[in-house]
């Protein structure tokens, strides 16, 4: 098999492009606005102004059904406000949009795409620039990867697929504050409290994460038992993802909020990495399926029908007389459907002339005789491979 030259090398294309949302069933972006699908961008503003205002985290505190609009709104927000990224939407769903999402109500660092928005639309209701207000600003979760192994019909076609991952669960014997039940983290005396400790260097006063408290400011003197001062204790969960049809080796898909617990911030995302098990018979390259079959010397010169695997079964294909080793047949649509939703790659058949060994007597002079009839030094292409040869050599 020529595998050296079938490339599976598309990993490293850029993540963001390959990372699609996979959180399994969830609302119509146009629905959570309530408007229609052809709305203006200004009616798509003023729908999820309303929303925001209504299900503002700063004005339902602890109401979690405020705190899931919210989220849906400004997820629904996110994408239809972008024209390229609706027309991604309105095209493909939720498969089409990339990086949607990652926000969970409760702190937005300023690394985060929301910068934009609420800097544009709370600038004016809430009267500040939009990021902290007055809020302690929370860590945000760590965003984890996972490594998911599918069959290769299974990277064709898609799947759901089922997988536990471990996951650090706030603990529930301190809630999380890791100070054992009846005391309280103290401020941490070495940054007092800011989580930043300043030094000199050079010119330059340079602040960096305290290294006493880890930038939380705070500091557990007598540990909880059970997280033992941690704030969280390690388990499992199992999650469920969507694996789209025509995803590679390489592909990450990501699941918002899947990722670590932030600390008084949101959770981070989980991205899973897609790896592709290899298929006995076929290989890969870009969205086409490439087969190699073996066929004998006799039916390559007669001429025969041989039937072909082919991801939705098997299919006949006729070999002309004549059909030289390494010819490649192209089965038109029977390659791996495109990740964008649209089209299927073809199935390449490559014909291997196997050459026959261990003939018997009989067989050998059956051949000689053969090579007799057709006077074999008379072979055209042999012959225009001497010469070649010949004019190689002089
Ligand atoms: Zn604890
Ligand atoms: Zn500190």
């Amino acid at each position: 098999m020529r595998r050296a030259a079938l490339h599976f090398g598309v990993a490293a294309r850029c993540i963001i492009k390959d990372t699609i949302l996979a959180n399994g069933e969830k609302r119509d972006y146009y629905e959570i606005l309530g408007v229609h699908r052809n709305a203006q961008e200004i009616e798509i503003k003023k729908a999820f102004r309303k929303l925001a205002v209504q299900h503002h985290p700063d004005k339902n505190q602890g109401d979690k059904e405020s705190e899931e609009k919210f989220k849906e709104a400004t997820e629904a927000y996110e994408v239809l406000s972008d024209a390229q990224k609706r027309a991604q939407y309105d095209q493909f769903g939720r498969a089409g949009v990339s990086g949607a999402g990652g926000f969970s109500a409760g702190g937005f660092g300023a690394g985060t795409p929301f910068g934009d928005i609420f800097g544009d639309i709370f600038g004016d209701i809430f009267g500040s620039g939009g990021g902290g207000r007055g809020r302690a600003q929370g860590r945000r979760g760590d965003d984890l990867l996972y490594n998911l192994e599918v069959s290769f019909e299974e990277a064709a076609f898609g799947a759901e697929k089922k997988f536990d991952i471990p996951f650090a669960k706030r603990c529930g014997t301190c809630s999380g504050s890791g100070a054992k039940p009846g005391t309280e983290p103290k401020t941490c005396p070495t940054c007092r409290g800011t989580g930043q400790v300043r030094f000199q260097q050079g010119f330059f006063s340079v602040s960096k994460t305290c290294g006493q408290c880890n930038g939380e400011g705070k500091v557990v003197e007598s540990p909880c038992p059970d997280c033992r001062g941690k704030g969280s204790t390690r388990d499992t969960k199992t999650l469920s993802v969507k694996v789209p049809g025509g995803v590679e080796t390489g592909t990450r898909l990501k699941m918002t909020g899947e990722g670590g617990q932030g600390k008084g911030g949101p959770s981070g995302d989980l991205y899973i990495a897609i790896s592709v098990r290899e298929h006995a018979l076929f290989q890969r390259e870009d969205n086409n399926v490439i087969c190699e079959i073996p066929i004998s010397f006799i039916q390559a010169a007669l001429g025969c029908e041989i039937e072909v695997p082919t991801l939705d079964g098997k299919v006949a294909l006729k070999i002309p007389e004549g059909t030289q080793s390494g010819k490649v047949y192209r089965l038109k649509g029977k390659g791996i459907p495109s990740l964008q939703g649209y089209g299927r790659g073809d199935q390449m058949v490559v014909v291997r002339v196997e050459t026959p060994s261990n003939l018997n007597k009989k067989q050998k002079e059956l051949l000689e005789e053969f090579a007799r009839i057709s006077g074999e030094d008379i072979h055209p292409m042999k012959k225009g491979f001497l010469n070649k040869v010949m004019d190689f050599l002089s």
